[in-house]
């Protein structure tokens, strides 16, 4: 379970970006976080794996807070929060298998092209992975190749392959068209019930939201202002 308590941010002295953030989710768990630009999304994503450093509160991943990890233990946890990305962060010039064992580096790796110090196994599960977001038949072609929904998917595989507890989307289809936002939100939804994990996306559009999250978290000037099952939310949110 991932909870988060009494979540605290200011980038600057007296302008809070986030005050009194406080939810938590159960494996296998969709949730959306939405609001208008510069409500703080960002900012608690981030802070859920510790990018930026927030001012107060806990981040709790069954039960171990990554606020006072020390640095070998914040890089367990973040061993177990994989990352979606709007621009996708693929390395272009490599393969898609290449990029979605790149995800086993983690977070910070710098090393590309490491396709042979791979072991079959990790092979293996990459292709897997690739199977499951429906690009066996492009493994071996480089990302400069691809859709921009074929990439989101890449990225999805590569979020997944170190079997992490929890996968934080940010901004996973604004760059996407209508029918590829709708691929990744299934596809997101689908993995997050087959893999039992806490899949969390910010997201801009309620619409979807509401179709394929389970739950969905309103973020205004820094604060919670709703955060509902998505089949309880009223319409005119
Ligand atoms: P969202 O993701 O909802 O668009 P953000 O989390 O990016 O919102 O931003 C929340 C607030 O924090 C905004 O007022 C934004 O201007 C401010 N902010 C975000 N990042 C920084 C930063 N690195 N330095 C200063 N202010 C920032
Ligand atoms: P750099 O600043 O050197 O580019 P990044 O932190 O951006 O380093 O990471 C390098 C590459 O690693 C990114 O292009 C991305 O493909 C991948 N990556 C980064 N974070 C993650 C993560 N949490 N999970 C999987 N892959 C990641």
């Amino acid at each position: 379970m991932l909870e988060v308590k009494h979540l605290e941010k200011s980038y600057q002295k007296d302008k809070p970006a986030l005050t009194d953030i406080n939810f938590s989710v159960e494996p296998g768990t969709f949730v959306a976080i939405i609001g208008p630009s510069g409500a703080g999304k960002t900012t608690i994503l981030r802070s859920l794996n510790q990018l930026i450093k927030d001012d107060g509160g806990q981040i709790l991943l069954d039960g171990g807070d990554l606020r006072t990890a020390n640095k070998t233990q914040l890089r367990g946890y973040r061993r177990q929060i994989g990352m979606v990305f709007q621009n996708y962060n693929l390395v272009e010039r490599l393969t898609v298998i290449e990029n979605v064992l790149h995800g086993r580096l983690g977070y910070k790796s710098t090393l590309a092209g490491m396709f042979g110090r791979y072991t079959e196994a990790e092979k293996q599960e990459a292709m897997t992975l690739l199977e499951k977001v429906g690009l066996e038949e492009f493994a071996l072609r480089r990302c400069s190749e691809l859709s921009g929904g074929q990439k989101q998917r890449v990225g999805i595989a590569r979020s997944l392959i170190q079997h992490p507890k929890v996968i934080l989307c940010d901004e996973p289809i604004a760059s996407l068209d209508p029918a590829s936002s709708q691929t990744v939100m299934q596809l997101l939804k689908d993995l997050t019930t087959e893999f039992n994990i806490i899949c969390i996306a910010n997201l801009h559009q309620i619409g979807l939201a509401k179709d394929y999250a389970d739950r969905i978290i309103g973020i205004r000037h820094g604060k919670m202002v709703f955060d509902e099952d998505s089949d309880m939310l009223s319409e005119e949110i």
